[in-house]
């Protein structure tokens, strides 16, 4: 509001609180103008003028009178005649009336004569006449606030369903749609008559949940009640009523079915103002004041709810007038005139009059009342209500609704309403409610009962997620109603038409609450429907035939130990024999006298030959030992960790070899699903319209897609209709099918039939949820329920009722004992050994370095001796020893004791140093 504005209402504040300095006439003549059979706001009127002149709001001396003149609707000439009436009694101000057609005709003359018009009905004109005041708010100010509403709902589509064009004026900011993309808008005019099935249905069948309704109030209810017997009145239905007065019709009957029904209004009867009128009105006083009014009616009038927002409206506004009248009569005296509509004459003090009213402002039944220059009603505020099921009041009225929001046109919608409150909405309105729950069969999660064709209901069906179900109901405290989903289809989307199929459909044609079974969360089904907090975690794996006994090989005493071992036991027994070699004529202490019985021997034998050294090694091997052993610490240290390798070698294979021969070796074609991918022997294939088919379909993985392309292409089709038959399918098949299967299910599965197991680990990870249909309020409780179940411990328990407790659980723990234990038995390869080899390799390079070391020191001591250079000695001692040839060697002799005769042996060429060999 400007400053100007302002200075002026803090005057009139001045005005009206002090006192008069001016007498008022005794009587103020008001005149009211009502449509014919327009009973309600005549009566209004009436009362309000009754109140004012009874509380002596004007002063004890002045009272208002009022002239009443009945208009037919239609009849502007009519109208005329009875307004001249009016302005020739000397009227203060013309109220009413209603119609849309008489109103601008007084509304002109009014404006000639200037005197104020007070009107209290709806209008969508943009412009006014000088001397009016209208009380109703704009309709574009309450478009705006329907529009706030949708966006405060994030409503992303929803359905107009109007009575007459002027629903369209009051709702034209939706109609105008800011942003095409912010939301699809459908409109539908209600039919004549009082049969909106039909409509209604089509517009169920376009599957629409959100509906703004603008119809008279009188016929909300019956429009409801009409959705309600065509299945739209559902949990998951939100409705706008657009009518004022929705707290005057009776939703009882609406309050159970869960639909989310909001309305704004301007009356809360829960103001103190309005609880005062309402009281004095009830009591009955006022009307038997109007004692021109007949019994009949006064009781028809107490018996009625009489405060809509029009008559409250023309209570404000005598309450308005007299306000405005009091400023005047601070600021002039006030003469009332008689005039006449033909005449040049005007009211002098209209204008001042008309003034004052577009400056008061007033607490009225209808909230804060404000004008601007043009009339206009500005800073109203609208209650946002709700229905539901409160018991906040004693007024049988409202007991039905509550205020969760306000409305106003600078702030918007305003959602005062705490995610507490709403969850307790929720919660409290699924007391008692019964909701349909659609599954699909397997087992264990639901299981027909063992003669359940003589059972009804619910009794029919057992399982974990019956279980479950119970749980949460009774946490809730809901009823349920099971109903098995046609074909058992869990649901899959068409990906040319898009349609759903299964449980996914029933809850998206709202045939359903929610669906419940091993229904898995994933992202195609997220985007339709909402899930709740995963009740179990699972993933894709095989299920196949037990792996067959296969009898032992001629050659199992092979299979301890993996070809690569054998191969490096073969080489490393070689190695060794050779280093043994090498290292025996090497060392000096290998050489020794072949007779000991002659202590001084003409040649020394070394008994490490190639052969023997093969011998010597082969028959440590075989833990069998050999007639000659080693006598340098070189030779030692090779055959020390030869008979160490041996002896670990040994033992492993003796032992492993016990496990071989034990246990029969169960074999697997497959042990993985890379396995399966690479073949085309064994077939394999899935669940049809389940999502472990629809994981193979959209994966990105090469492994999987090859999967795909085979599991799609191959004939006859792979796919079963429920898990059962693929279990059938894998037995009877007998290893030449494979069924892709949830781990749970396997779990299941294989703990009842012992000749099925489960092949290779998870392919992937997920959960099963309880589905709701899209925008269902009840997720988040359900969820609640979910988690306090899981911490409970509730859910693993019920697992563990149906999983192991139940129905043939267990028979195959000693066939798993068995097959546990062929898992143990499996050749060593080199990852279990390969530790002896890095020791027994250590040792040979050790053997190497001290057996150089022994042939250095002895070519040292000839070198001494014989005082030869060592250079020379090493190079004919390693000649020697790599010529390879022969395992004697004449023993060394100094130079004094050289033989020249034939017996000498030792040549010098060969072992002199210091004279030459007379044999060359
Ligand atoms: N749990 C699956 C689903 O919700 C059904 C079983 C399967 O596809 O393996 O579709």
């Amino acid at each position: 509001m400007s400053s100007t504005a302002c200075i002026l209402c803090g005057f009139v504040t001045f005005l009206v609180n002090t006192q008069p300095v001016h007498l008022l006439p005794e009587i103020i003549t008001i005149g009211g103008l009502f449509d014919k059979g327009d009973i309600k706001q005549e009566v209004a009127f009436r009362y309000a003028v009754d109140r004012v002149n009874h509380e002596k709001i004007l002063g004890t001396r002045t009272k208002l009178r009022t002239i009443i003149e009945k208009i037919p609707p239609f009849d502007s000439f009519l109208a005329s005649k009875r307004v001249c009436n009016l302005v020739r009694s000397g009227v203060a101000a013309i109220f009413g009336p209603q119609s849309g057609q008489t109103s601008s005709h007084v509304q002109s003359i009014c404006d000639a004569l200037e005197i104020p018009h007070i009107e209290t009905r709806w209008d969508y004109r943009l412009r006014r006449d000088d001397y009016s005041v209208n009380l109703y708010p704009h309709p574009s100010s309450l478009s705006k606030a329907y529009l706030d509403l949708v966006r405060l709902f994030q409503w992303k589509s929803f359905c107009i369903l109007y009575e007459d064009n002027e629903g369209l004026v009051r709702l034209q900011e939706l109609l105008k749609t800011p942003s095409p993309n912010e939301f699809r808008v459908s409109i539908r005019q209600l039919p004549r008559g009082d049969d909106y099935r039909s409509l209604l249905s089509e517009v169920k069948a376009t599957l629409e949940q959100n509906i703004i309704l603008d119809c008279k109030t009188e016929k909300v209810a019956d429009v409801l009640r009409q959705a309600q017997q065509i299945g739209m009145m559902s949990s998951f239905h939100n409705y706008i009523i657009s009518s004022l007065d929705l707290h005057l019709v009776n939703l009882d009957d609406f309050k159970y079915g869960g639909s989310n029904i909001t309305a704004v209004r301007l009356i809360d009867p829960e103001r103190e103002e309005v609880r005062d009128v309402m009281l004095d009105w009830e009591s009955g006083r006022a009307l038997h004041a109007h004692k021109h009014l007949d019994k009949d009616l006064i009781n028809k009038l107490r018996n009625i709810s009489f405060w809509t927002t029009e008559t409250a409206l023309m209570y404000d506004a005598v309450k308005l007038f007299v306000m405005a009248i009091q400023a005047l009569d601070n600021s002039t005296d006030v003469q009332m005139t008689s005039l006449v509509c033909e005449g040049e004459d005007a009211w002098v003090h209209g204008n001042s009059l008309i003034n004052y009213m577009k400056l008061v402002k007033l607490n009225g039944l209808t909230g804060n009342i404000e004008f601007d220059a043009l009339g206009f009603r500005t800073d109203f505020c609208l209650d946002i209500i709700e229905l539901g099921m409160y018991n906040l009041t004693k007024n049988a009225h409202v007991v039905q609704s509550i205020q969760v929001g306000t409305w106003s046109k600078k702030t918007g919608a305003n959602y005062t309403r705490t995610y507490q409150d709403t969850y307790r909405k929720i919660v409290d309105g699924l007391q008692n409610k019964t909701l349909v729950v659609s599954f699909a069969f397997n087992d264990p999660y639901i299981m027909k009962k063992a003669g359940w064709e003589d059972l009804q209901g619910n009794d029919r069906f057992e399982g974990f997620c019956v279980d479950l179900l119970t749980e949460i109901a009774s946490i809730l405290k809901f009823n349920y109603s099971l109903v098995p989903v046609p074909q058992n289809l869990y649901g899959s989307r068409d990906r040319v038409t898009g349609e759903w199929n299964g449980m996914i459909k029933e809850l998206l044609e709202q045939r359903a609450d929610m669906a419940i079974t091993d229904l898995t969360i994933n992202f195609e089904r997220e985007q339709a429907v909402d899930f709740t907090m995963p009740f179990m975690n699972l993933g894709i794996s095989i299920l196949y035939k037990k792996p067959q006994k296969t009898a032992p090989s001629l050659f199992s005493f092979l299979s301890p130990l993996s070809l690569e071992v054998w191969m490096y036991m073969i080489t490393a027994y070689v190695g060794v024999a050779f280093l043994l070699y090498i290292l025996a004529r090497f060392t000096p202490y290998e050489w020794q006298n072949p007779h000991p019985c002659n202590p001084e021997p003409d040649t020394l034998e070394n008994q490490f030959t190639l052969l023997n050294c093969l011998w010597f090694a082969i028959g440590s091997l075989m833990q069998q030992g050999c007639d000659f052993l080693p006598q340098a610490v070189s030779t030692r240290m090779v055959a020390g960790m030869w008979w160490f390798f041996t002896l670990i070698m040994i033992s492993s294979y003796t032992a492993n070899l016990a496990a071989f021969l034990t246990v029969e070796r169960m074999e697997s074609p497959i042990e993985s699903a890379e396995d399966l991918a690479k073949q085309t022997r064994i077939k394999y294939g899935s669940l049809a319209s389940g999502s472990t088919t629809a994981f193979f379909r959209d994966s990105n993985l090469d492994t999987y897609k090859r999967m795909w392309a085979f599991m799609e292409s191959t004939t006859p089709s792979v796919f079963v209709s429920s898990n059962a038959n693929g279990v059938k399918k894998v037995q009877e098949e007998n290893g030449h099918y494979a069924y892709l299967m949830e781990s749970t299910s396997i779990e299941y599965v294989v703990e009842r039939h012992c000749d099925l197991t489960q092949i290779g680990g998870l392919l992937d990870t997920k959960s099963y949820g309880i589905a709701l249909p899209p925008g269902s309020p009840y997720t988040s409780a359900i969820s609640s329920a979910i988690l306090s179940l899981q911490e409970t411990s509730t859910i693993q328990l019920l697992k563990r009722k149906w999983w192991k407790e139940r129905k043939g659980a267990g028979k195959c723990n000693t066939s798993k004992d068995e097959s546990g234990s062929s898992s143990m038995a499996s050749e060593l390869n080199l990852n279990n050994v390969g530790g002896v080899f890095v020791v027994l390799l250590s040792g040979m390079g050790l053997a190497l370095v001290v057996a150089i070391g022994e042939f250095a020191l002895e070519c040292w001591d000839i070198s001494k001796e014989d005082e030869v250079p060592l250079a020379a000695v090493l190079s004919k001692e390693l000649k020697f020893v790599f010529k390879c040839k022969g395992s004697s060697k004449p023993v060394r002799k100094k130079d004094s004791e050289i033989d020249t005769g034939d017996n000498n042996l030792y040549s010098t060429e060969t072992y002199g140093y210091g004279a030459k060999n007379p044999l060359t």
